[in-house]
């Protein structure tokens, strides 16, 4: 007998987009190690590793000409480039996964969030973050310590342009603190999951009900 929590629903994508800098992979990271019905997405990527980063958890670090062969032989659900390089998300994990109920995290910008909702519009949700300020961004690009002063020079000039594609999101959240954030982040998760469309357990169950 199926309780209302076990009930069969089909798994989202949750797309959570931002300026480079503003915090998507700080509150994704929280997300990802609170929630057990969420996993990431992981990106084919063919920019440099950074340090700390793990070749097959953070990114799928592959050269050029890979990516251009997996682009042939249509192994993305979408694809950009972005600051030079070229990103893009694996199809097979994410459509069998969709059907057994399996969540899915997406750190990715404007462009792929576009492309996946022209494709699959009713298993995305949209989450953008904004920062409180331009300062405070570029104060965070530059705490973090992890590019050189040109490459936060080109991310502060891409921010502008990000921030103008707040409009094309379910979701926008200023993360000035980040325990805040954090927290209507998951409210949304935990909302986005009742929708009566993913229940797809529900009508079976609501007849039972109407029988007892
Ligand atoms: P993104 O993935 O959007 O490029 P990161 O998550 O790497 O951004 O965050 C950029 C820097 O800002 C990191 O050093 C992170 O620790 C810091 N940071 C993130 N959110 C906040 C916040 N709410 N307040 C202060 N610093 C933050
Ligand atoms: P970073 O190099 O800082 O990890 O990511 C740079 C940008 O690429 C971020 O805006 C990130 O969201 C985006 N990105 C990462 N993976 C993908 C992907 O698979 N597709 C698209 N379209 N963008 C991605």
């Amino acid at each position: 007998m199926h309780t209302p929590d076990t009930l069969h629903r089909r798994g989202l994508m949750f797309i959570l987009s931002s300026p480079s800098g503003t915090g998507k992979t700080t509150i994704s990271r929280l997300l990802l190690d609170a929630d057990d019905e969420l996993c990431l997405s992981v990106s084919v990527t063919t920019r440099p590793m950074r340090p700390g980063e793990v070749d097959g958890k953070d990114y799928i670090f592959v050269d050029q000409p890979t990516f251009d062969h997996m682009v042939e032989e249509e192994h993305f659900l979408e694809w950009a480039h972005v600051f030079g390089h070229s990103y893009g998300t694996p199809k097979a994990q994410v459509k069998a996964g969709l059907r057994e109920g399996q969540d899915f995290l997406f750190d990715i910008d404007w462009q792929g969030t576009q492309q996946l909702y022209q494709k699959l519009e009713t298993d995305v949700v949209r989450v953008f973050l904004l920062p409180p300020s331009i300062d405070e961004l570029r104060r965070r690009l530059t705490g973090r310590g992890t590019d050189s002063a040109e490459v936060i020079t080109a991310r502060m000039e891409r921010a502008r342009a990000e921030i103008s594609h707040w409009d094309g999101y379910d979701y926008v959240v200023v993360n000035d603190d980040i325990d805040e954030c954090f927290a209507k982040v998951k409210e949304v998760l935990h909302a986005e999951r009742m929708k009566r469309a993913r229940q797809t357990g529900l009508i079976g169950f609501v007849r039972g009900l109407m029988k007892d």
